[in-house]
């Protein structure tokens, strides 16, 4: 699915004292399979504009489209369940939603909401386990019990085991050690190579948009300030 922002505004708590213009006339387009970062300051509108794609927020003004679904000012798509099923979003510490259960009911959580039988989250779950490069003995273990990186790729896992065309990434790497950061962002790279899928990567490290993405968009104060190749 591509994804086109056209002339999108987005004001928080409009029409209050507190309004607060977020996003201001962002126009881009990102076609399907690609792997593109987002970067910018604190507060230029990073977080806003991921929260769009899955429909979490609906622009003031200007229209959002991903694939055949239209988020605009007056709606949000009929269909957000189906639109939630194909973009999966890891929130900035995602470990922060997971539930002291057992691991792997934590990962199935998504896919049972949307329908996947048991069955098939079965065999997510075996596919996605190396892939995130988990042992599989923690299936049954809560992952309250792990540590802080371990409990960021069940989070992960959780969200792949949606099955998404489209990956959305709030600075996953957040918080953790130098080699955990390398590991969980290479395995995003291997992901979107292997599996074709398309990767928005919001990060404050211009180093690994350089290294990972074909396309850059810097943002400035709710604006696009520049957008290319990463040269
Ligand atoms: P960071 O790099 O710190 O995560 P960001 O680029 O993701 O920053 P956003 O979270 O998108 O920034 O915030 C953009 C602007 O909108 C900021 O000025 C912020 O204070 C404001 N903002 C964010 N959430 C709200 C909210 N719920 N109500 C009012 N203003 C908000
Ligand atoms: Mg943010």
């Amino acid at each position: 699915m591509d994804i086109t922002f056209k002339d999108v505004s987005y004001i928080y708590q409009a029409n209050s004292p507190f309004a607060h213009s977020a996003l201001k006339d962002l126009s881009f387009h990102i076609p399907s399979g690609s792997f593109v970062a987002i970067v910018g300051h604190t507060g230029s509108g990073k977080s806003t504009l991921l929260q769009h794609l899955n429909g979490l927020l609906t622009p003031t003004k200007g229209e959002v489209r991903i694939g055949d679904f239209h988020i605009n000012s007056d709606k949000k798509p009929e269909n957000l369940k189906e639109l939630r099923s194909r973009v999966g979003v890891v929130f900035q510490y995602p470990e922060h939603q997971l539930f002291d259960e057992t691991v792997e009911k934590d990962i199935a959580f998504g896919p049972k909401n949307f329908g996947v039988s048991d069955t098939e989250i079965a065999e997510r779950i075996r596919d996605i386990i190396p892939a995130v490069g988990m042992d599989e003995s923690l299936l049954e273990r809560s992952p309250f019990d792990l540590s802080g990186g371990q409990m960021r790729r069940v989070a992960i896992a959780g969200v792949l085991a949606i099955k998404p065309e489209i990956l959305v990434l709030d600075e996953p790497t957040a918080g953790l050690d130098p080699r955990g950061q390398l590991e969980i962002m290479d395995m995003f790279y291997t992901l979107h190579q292997e599996r074709n899928l398309t990767t928005i990567l919001v990060t404050h490290s211009m180093e690994d948009a350089v290294k990972y993405a074909d396309h850059v968009i810097i943002m400035n104060k709710g604006t696009k300030y520049m957008e290319g190749s990463p040269e």
